[in-house]
């Protein structure tokens, strides 16, 4: 096991999707002719990052990880073998369409060390797939689960997108109790958004789909979470639910403010002090790399930057708000943060103990308004 004083992420941006959800804002895109290069330019990347190279968690994302060839997917965790010490490393995912789940991925996965898959569920009705230009069913979900439990790899978060549009008519209700069912042990939740530029954006403003007011949105949230908390899941993160203590020990990294390593087109990194942002810009990701200059770009954190990170992060989970991380900034930043969540101490949002301050789990959804009311 890692311990605290070594946890450091590694995240690996893997940009190719094979078809178009209508409602992704993703940097993705769908030219595979770039894929070799890619693995190239990331493997040249990886090389040119500092000495300190061990890793307690890797999370390999996209875009579709999986829509690589397995030829592909195999240089790609090569480049991870070579150039990091992964001999610590507590948790290994990989994100997949269930589509893509097969002899082939799961040998690749395996002979790798991955121990965790992250699926793009989504919906288990097929019409709503349908709707959402999902290219998988709900019985190749079911398909894939099975082989990936076969193959030994039994720590399995799915996805599943709430807040949908009206007139696709479904039962939430059915939908989380197949979900639940599934066997999986992990499940993130994520509310439609409308995203400009995305497809479902023009479809809205067309009138061809209407958004559920967010009263009923905020309905099914707490549907969601009652569903999960008698499935026994643990509602860790406020869009994130775990069962048998298998929470995702990479993304508990981000919300910790931990460092992490991050590769590829469109990926972020952090130091403890910056904040960096590989180009989207997959052909220029490759050529930046090429003549062997950085596709980063540096972002030094203020003091108001981390206070706010530090807010917006610690009301998001169970943990709560890091009392120890603020009082690492000058006092005005506690002095700041008692005055702004009086109100919410008052009101009873807000519990704490000797390190860390709760917003209560039945106010997660309204925790963006109490952030912003805080933030400096
Ligand atoms: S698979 Fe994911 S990244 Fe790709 S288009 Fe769909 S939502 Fe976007």
């Amino acid at each position: 096991m890692a311990d605290q004083t070594t946890e450091k992420g590694l995240y690996i941006h893997v940009p190719f999707c094979k078809s178009q959800c209508i409602y992704c804002g993703f940097d993705r895109i769908f030219k595979y002719q770039l894929a070799d290069n890619y693995i190239d330019a990331l493997d040249i990347e990886a090389s040119l990052i500092g000495d300190e190279r061990r890793v307690s968690t890797v999370y390999i994302g996209g875009g579709t990880p999986s829509s690589l060839s397995a030829k592909q997917l195999d240089r790609l965790l090569s480049v991870v073998d070579k150039h990091f010490d992964i001999s610590n490393l507590v948790e290994y995912t990989i994100e997949c369409n269930p589509d893509d789940v097969g002899e082939e991925f799961t040998a690749v996965a395996k002979a790798h060390g991955i121990n965790r898959i992250s699926m793009g569920v989504q919906s288990l009705n097929d019409e709503v797939l349908r709707l959402m230009h999902r290219r998988h069913s709900a019985t190749r979900v079911h398909q894939a689960i099975n082989q990936l439990i076969s193959a030994g790899i039994d720590n399995i978060s799915v996805d599943l997108i709430y807040g949908l549009p009206k007139s696709w008519n479904y039962n939430f209700i059915d939908e989380v109790d197949k979900f639940i069912s599934l066997g999986i042990s992990h499940l993130s939740a994520y509310a439609l958004s409308y995203e400009e530029g995305t497809p479902l954006a023009r479809m809205h403003k067309s009138g061809r789909v209407e958004k559920l007011s967010d009263d009923e949105a905020a309905e099914q949230y707490q549907t969601l979470t009652e569903r999960m908390s008698q499935g026994s899941f643990d509602h860790y993160e406020i869009s994130n639910f775990a069962r048998g203590n298998k929470f995702s020990r990479h993304n508990t990294l981000y919300w910790q403010r931990k460092p992490y390593f991050g590769l590829g087109p469109a990926a972020c990194a952090f130091d403890g002090k910056h904040r960096y942002s590989n180009t989207p810009d997959v052909a220029q990701y490759i050529d930046l790399l090429n003549n062997r200059k950085s596709p980063a770009q540096a972002e030094l954190l203020t003091d108001d930057d981390i206070f706010n990170e530090i807010v917006m992060l610690g009301m998001r989970t169970r943990r709560g708000i890091d009392k120890e991380q603020m009082k690492r900034l000058p006092k005005k930043y506690s002095d700041h943060f008692r005055e702004k969540s009086k109100q919410f101490f008052d009101e009873g949002y807000f519990t704490e103990n000797e390190q860390f301050v709760k917003l209560r789990e039945e106010y997660w959804f309204v925790s963006d308004y109490i952030t912003r009311k805080i933030f400096v």
